[in-house]
């Protein structure tokens, strides 16, 4: 396996970055999660975009425009000779010296890693995840945004942790006024009389690529779509309740916080939503 790393192709043994690296030290750096589809990198551009806005917001100069970065992840796929993969691209401050500020980094470090795909198991998406609410709050938009994907994600490992030790398969994320923004990397829809719900971003959930994805093609397919707040209880009463993610892509959810939803069996409009996502992924993407 070969990984892209500041400049370069390394095997994966060698991919390795200073102690000195503020992405190492002080989770200094942003980074995304893609996936390819038979060859098809999808929503590239939505990543890159992504990927550029973080960077802008913390102040972060990502040394290639993006085009060449394109490229660098197009060649990364190619040089691993993989046709269906997940590729991280982590940008970091670089090295320094040891004190916090980013002024002592001169070279941030792009690193790009494309692996096999390693699906999540068929029996998950039949059985459903059981999701419990955690005490962690989403951090708050006015001091570091929620769309800033940045490689400090304290916040959403308590929630797993949370989530762990409440012996429950994922998250249900609140923010400070208790409104449902996520899960702990992945965002929540919910279905109540054949309507869509899903958290305006406002609120503190990240901008999901597969998040958007998911509302247009619950427009296309005749749904009422609609971004608005609701609480806990609203998923407590849902008819359908699921998660969407560029790993899980559409993963129903069968149980919150105790309460069995659709008494506890993936909902049809999830279903319907997540085959018709299943035939997008292949033609909506960089080949
Ligand atoms: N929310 C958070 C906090 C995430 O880190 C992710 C993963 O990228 C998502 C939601 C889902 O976003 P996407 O569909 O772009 O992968």
């Amino acid at each position: 396996q070969w990984i892209f790393l500041a400049g370069e192709f390394v095997k994966k043994e060698d991919a390795v970055v200073s102690v000195y690296d503020h992405g190492f030290l002080y989770g200094d750096g942003v980074f995304e999660g893609i996936r390819v589809y038979s060859g098809n990198v999808f929503k590239l551009d939505e990543h890159l975009q992504r990927l550029y806005e973080s960077a802008q917001s913390i102040m972060l100069n990502i040394p290639y425009d993006k085009e060449e970065l394109e490229q660098i992840i197009v060649n990364t796929i190619r040089k691993n000779e993989l046709e269906t993969a997940y590729i991280r691209v982590v940008v970091s401050r670089g090295p320094g010296n040891l004190g916090l500020d980013p002024a002592s980094c001169s070279q941030p470090k792009v690193i790009v890693i494309a692996e096999a795909l390693t699906l999540f198991p068929k029996e998950l998406y039949q059985r459903g995840l059981r999701l419990g609410s955690v005490s962690t709050r989403r951090n708050r938009p006015d001091v570091l945004s929620p769309q800033v994907k940045s490689l400090n994600y304290l916040n959403n490992i308590l929630v797993k942790l949370e989530a762990n030790q409440a012996g429950v398969d994922e998250a249900l994320m609140l923010n400070d006024q208790g409104y449902v923004t996520e899960g702990s990397a992945d965002n929540i829809f919910i279905i109540k009389n054949n309507t869509i719900f899903t958290p305006p971003v406002y609120l503190g959930a990240l901008e999901g690529i597969t998040r958007n994805a998911i509302i247009d093609l619950a427009k296309t397919n005749g749904y009422v779509m609609k971004e608005s707040p609701f609480t806990r209880h609203d998923v407590y009463v849902a008819d359908e309740v699921f998660l969407t993610g560029t790993a899980v892509e559409v993963i129903a959810v069968v149980e919150v916080d105790g309460r069995k939803i659709n008494n506890g069996e993936p909902g049809n409009i999830t279903n319907h939503l997540l085959s018709e996502f299943r035939k997008i992924v292949t033609i909506d993407g960089v080949a």
